[in-house]
Order: structure tokens, then sequence, then C-alpha cells
């Protein structure tokens, strides 16, 4: 039988997409990127704004007129909206055969069989921590060089416009020498950059306990400093940290290992106290850029993206201005800016004071500007240098160019060389920029000069 499986959402989700994928096709079903041939569909979906369900559930609905011409097809939906909508999903629409929540993901197989064989109609929301072992296959699309790998799921923060603790459940961990095994299999298959995932990556290893270490405690660090290890794999990146979790240790990790990428996603929602504090996020904007600070003097070439949210309830002009000094302050190199929409069933859809849409709007017209700006002159001061760039294969816009990304994130684009393959690290000399990309010249492949 034939699985089409469509991924709404963040990379977590991708992952278990492919997680999923790499299950069902051991199990003998073929992947198909084709809606129309396929004989099951499945929905990994998102809960992080009212929209992406809303999306979600439009698509699904019109599947209805699909399935009365093709009785015989599944539908499923996986994910976050499963685990939040459950028996909801399946009175809402009668053509939907299963509906599993985050927590069942590893069962996906035997209940899709189940739902086969009986014909009948499934829901399984049950949270289950051997979703956490039991999703390390991985399906490959052709070839591929970057991989993720989930360590942590869910997450105890409880930021107070997050759906993400409710429907991802409490934060647990995966231990360390079977993240090294799943991570050893994707470099024997030709993976050379392994992207780690978590909701709350670095409190990897700390039990669910909110409170950061102290100095000389990071079990993330000590897994990044095993991973490090294994020949073959040549770059870790990680994502999402929540800030207070940069301690000396971790920071003095990522210095000294030399596969651990330097540019990093570090949250920051708003450079404003108050807002923070309303928000449930547990630092200020001080000690968020002391430890930016911390992280420059450590890693002087690293480069930092972030979230923003504005027009959170209650932000005023000042708040936002101290959002915006704190951006400008640290100099981000990329980042996420959402204009507040409230989350049915968390705490700050109830709070009074919102912020009307066409502030929001402007406020993130301004914050746009600032990055724009700022990342193209970032980028022109690279003119001329030689950056090292991990190949990723012909360029999406231009195919007789190729394309790649520095240590820092940057994409670079530039001519090919014969024997070039995907995965080999090179050496371009940069001629022009913009403010989305780098363009120059390979100067060596492997070590050897062009
Ligand atoms: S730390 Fe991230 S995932 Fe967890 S509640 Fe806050 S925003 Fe959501």
């Amino acid at each position: 039988m034939k699985v089409y499986l469509k991924t709404y959402g963040c990379q977590m989700n991708e992952r278990d997409s492919e997680a999923v994928a790499g299950m069902l096709a051991a199990r003998g079903y073929e992947i198909t990127a084709q809606e129309e041939d396929a004989d099951i569909l499945i929905f990994n979906t998102c809960s992080v704004r009212d929209q992406a369900e809303r999306k979600a559930i439009g698509k699904i609905g019109i599947l209805t007129r699909l399935k009365r011409r093709k009785p015989d097809i599944y539908i499923g939906i996986m994910g976050c909206m499963a685990q939040n909508r459950g028996q909801a999903l399946l009175d809402e629409l009668p053509h939907v055969d299963f509906v599993i929540g985050t927590g069942q993901l590893h069962r996906l197989p035997e209940i899709l069989a189940g739902v086969i064989a009986q014909r009948h109609r499934e829901l399984r929301v049950e949270e289950d921590h051997a979703v956490l072992t039991g999703m390390s296959t991985h399906f490959s699309r052709g070839n591929r060089i970057s991989a993720y790998i989930a360590v942590t799921r869910g997450c105890n923060r409880f930021c107070s416009y997050c759906i993400v603790p409710y429907v991802r459940g409490r934060e647990i961990s995966r231990e360390i020498a079977d993240i090294k095994h799943e991570a050893i299999e994707l470099v024997a298959q030709g993976v050379r950059e392994i992207m780690l995932l978590g909701q709350n990556v670095a409190a990897f290893g700390l039990g669910g306990n909110i409170n950061p270490p102290p100095p000389d405690v990071s079990p993330f660090a000590d897994l990044l400093t095993e991973l490090n290890d294994i020949p073959g794999l040549q770059r870790l990146r990680f994502t999402s940290p929540y800030p207070s979790y940069f301690n000396a240790k971790l920071i003095a990790a990522m210095a000294a290992l030399p596969k651990v990428c330097h540019s990093l996603h570090l949250p920051l929602q708003s450079g404003s106290n108050a807002i923070l504090r309303a928000m449930n996020r547990h630092y200020t904007a001080e000690q968020y850029l002391d430890i930016v600070g911390q992280l420059r003097r450590a890693i002087p070439d690293i480069t930092f993206s972030t979230d923003i949210i504005v027009g959170f309830p209650g932000e005023t002009e000042t708040d936002f201005l101290a959002t915006r000094r704190v951006m400008n302050e640290v100099g981000f190199d990329n980042a996420y800016i959402f204009k507040y929409s409230p989350r049915q069933g968390t705490v700050a859809a109830t709070m009074l004071d919102q912020v009307p849409q066409q502030i929001k709007e402007e406020r993130n017209h301004i914050l746009l500007d600032d990055l724009n700006r700022r990342v193209a002159k970032h980028n022109a001061e690279l003119r001329g240098q030689i950056v090292e760039v991990m190949v990723e294969g012909p360029s999406k816009r231009n195919c007789e160019r190729w394309c790649g990304r520095t240590a820092t994130n940057k994409m670079t684009i530039f001519d090919p060389a014969p024997g070039l393959e995907p995965g080999d690290l090179v050496q371009v000399k940069i001629t022009r920029t913009t403010a989305m990309s780098l363009f120059g010249q390979l100067t060596a492949t492997g070590g050897a000069p062009v």
C-alpha cells in the first residue's frame, strides 16, 4: 500500500514524520510524494497557533469528497492537533479513520494495521515514554547530508502563550548511549550534519527540573562531547534552547568542540522584563545579554538567531522599544518575529489587555526592517573573506550553481567544481552578498585548491 505523509509545523514534526515513514517503509509500505496515488493519507499536524489547526482541518475536511470517490483509502491525523483535539476530530471529520497523539507515534504501524484489518476507527492519545526510544528509525528521501535527532520531548516551562506543554506533555530525555547509537547509524548512511531537537533542548538530562543547574553541571554538554567524537560526522547543531541553561560548562563545551557550529538559535521573545514576566519566561533582558556576552567572549565568530513575539498582551510602546534595543544590541543574524495571536487553552489567551492588530503589524515591520538592514551589513563585512561551506547540492533557484551553509548558518552560492559531492567541506571566497545569501568562488575542495 502507498502512504502519503503531509507535515505541518516545526522541525520536531518533520523529524516525527521521517520516523513514521521509516517505520512504515520497514513494514513494506511504499512512501509516496503524490497524494493522488496514495492508499493511506496521514497528516502530521501542528497546534502552536489556532491558524495552523484551522489550515489542517480545512485541508483534511475537503478530503471527504475523495473518500466518497475512493472509499477504500484511509485517512489519519497524527501529532499535536491529534493530541489536543482527540475525539473532537473523529466527531467533526467522519471520513477520518484514525487520530494518533504525540505520545503514541511509535505505535502507529500497529494501530494502522488494526484499523485496516478491522475497518474500525481508532483514537490513541495516551502519553507513553516509550515514544522516545521507539522513534529512532529514519526514512531517507535520496541523498541527504543532514538529519534530525530528537533528544528530549515535551516541556515543563509553561510559557504563558505556549500550548506545547499541554500537547507534547512533560519533558523527558533519552539516554546518551541511545542517541549516540542513532547518530552513528546516520553517519554510516552518509549523514554529515546532525541537528539535535528538543522543545527545551539544553535542559537535556536534568530530569525535568526547571531550575538551571550549577555552573559545572550540564548533561547537554556531556551529550555534545560524546557526539563530537563520532568519526565522519562534520557538524552538530541544536534547537531550541531556553536561555537559562547556558552555564559555564555548556559554553566551554561549545567553544571547545570543533564540530559544534558557531550559530545559535536563542529565543528572546521580548526585551522587556515586564513582558518576560507576563510570558512566564524566567530570565531578564540583562541576564539574556549576559549569556550572549559570555558566548561571544568564548566563541568570537558566533552568530545568533532568535524568536520574538510582538504585541503580547499589555505590551506598551516602552516595552516594544526595549525589545528593539535588545535586538539591536545582540545584532541577530536572523529572527522569527511573530505577531502575538491568542492560543486557546493558554494563560495569555485570557489576558485582558490585548494589543490591536494594527500596532502588532507596525511593530513587526519595524523589527523586520532593522533586521534586514543589519544582516545585509553583517554579510557585506564578509566580502573578500574565505569561509568554510558544507556543500548541499545544486541551488534551488539556479541549478547551474551550487549551495551550502557556513558553520554560522549563512546560505552560500558558488560555481561547482568537478567531483564535488553533497556533504563535502569547501572553502569559498565571498565576492557578493545580500541580506539573504553570500555568493563566491571555490578556492579549495577537501583541502585541494581549485
Ligand atoms: S520553553 Fe518553549 S516549548 Fe516550552 S513552554 Fe516555553 S515556548 Fe513553549
